[in-house]
């Protein structure tokens, strides 16, 4: 029997456990879950596990594990136009290791800090490796919230900052490359110290269509949009927005290759009715944080990529799966 996928295990054991709660307005299956909070206002709710040499290399610096820790979950938040305010930890480890804390804790009160969340519990247990669980819960209005469905024919999809570069500066880190500086040091920054986008994320809101956060790669991600929202798309491959760094390291079509299917970029892919774009540009402006049109929202299911000149071109195999289905090696 085939292994399961990660989101076939999840519809399979853990979507229909809400037991029938009239205030879970949205539950298991978008980048954050939605309670009532009453007044108007909903509670976002998500967590996320990175684990050593799984989501993280074991030689990782502690201080970007305590960051990106916190950065994937508030990337999470962002992609529901959602302000973070509380989280918890669950922090496993092989041993109590003072200087590997000291790091990791210093990582996670800089975002923390600079992002308004105020760390109120957790869990500390051993274990054969380290693995770090953050549960951050944040608010948002019931009229501003963003979701996955929602993508109509005819809006354009978007993407924020540059795509590609976590990836790699992940091929970069596993050659043994550890520079700080210059187009190697960009790239592992970007691996190490994602920018979860808060302020476009909450600017979104009630002018995007629907959202998610690049965690598993663009196409993997944009796809979840598209089958929430019953609906394909065509992206301009010449339009994915690709770093200096990326484009100096990397030959074109394997950055493209990574813009398209590596993870970990924590940007936003989302999508705008055409009425809407000029307030986008505005708003993205105020954020300070760029934005790129790569394509249009279609009525037939699926993702077609095309060139310049709107001929179609192969999608290169999917993003990260954490449990590939199919035969095993
Ligand atoms: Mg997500």
């Amino acid at each position: 029997m085939a292994p399961l996928s990660e989101f076939e295990l999840i519809r399979q054991f853990f979507s229909t456990l809400s037991a029938g709660r009239s205030d879970v307005v949205e539950g298991v299956g978008d980048d954050a879950a939605l309670v009532d909070a009453g007044s108007g206002e909903l509670l976002a709710a998500c967590v996320d596990t990175l684990t050593e040499d799984v989501h993280f290399p074991a030689d990782a610096p502690a201080e970007a594990v305590g960051h990106k820790a916190l950065a994937v979950n508030l990337s999470d938040l962002a992609a529901m136009a959602a302000r973070p305010t509380w989280a918890l930890l669950a922090l496993t480890l092989p041993q109590p290791d003072s200087a590997w804390l000291a790091g990791f804790s210093a990582g996670f009160r800089a975002l923390a800090e600079s992002s308004g969340v105020a760390l109120i519990g957790g869990d500390t247990t051993r274990g054969p490796r380290r693995s770090v669980s953050v549960t951050l819960l944040g608010r948002v209005a019931a009229d501003k919230v963003l979701r996955r469905r929602g993508a109509r024919p005819g809006d354009r999809i978007f993407v924020s900052g540059t795509v590609g570069d976590a990836a790699a500066g992940l091929r970069l880190w596993q050659a043994g490359e550890r520079h700080r500086a210059g187009a190697v040091g960009e790239l592992l920054a970007r691996l190490h110290y994602p920018t979860p986008r808060l302020a476009l994320g909450a600017a979104l809101g009630g002018l995007a269509s629907a959202a998610i956060d690049v965690s598993d790669g663009l196409a993997a991600d944009l796809g979840h949009i598209l089958a929430a929202s019953g609906v394909g798309a065509r992206i301009e491959i010449e339009r994915l927005p690709l770093s200096a760094a990326l484009r100096q390291l990397f030959p074109l079509a394997e950055a493209r290759q990574l813009a398209l299917t590596g993870g970990d970029d924590y940007e936003l892919c989302f999508t705008v009715p055409p009425s809407q774009e000029v307030r986008l540009r505005q708003a993205a402006a105020r954020c300070g944080t760029a934005v790129t049109a790569i394509g249009v929202v279609e009525e037939a299911a699926g993702l077609r990529l095309v060139d310049g000149a709107g001929q179609a071109l192969v999608l290169p195999q999917g993003g990260y799966q954490h449990f590939p289905a199919g035969p095993q090696p």
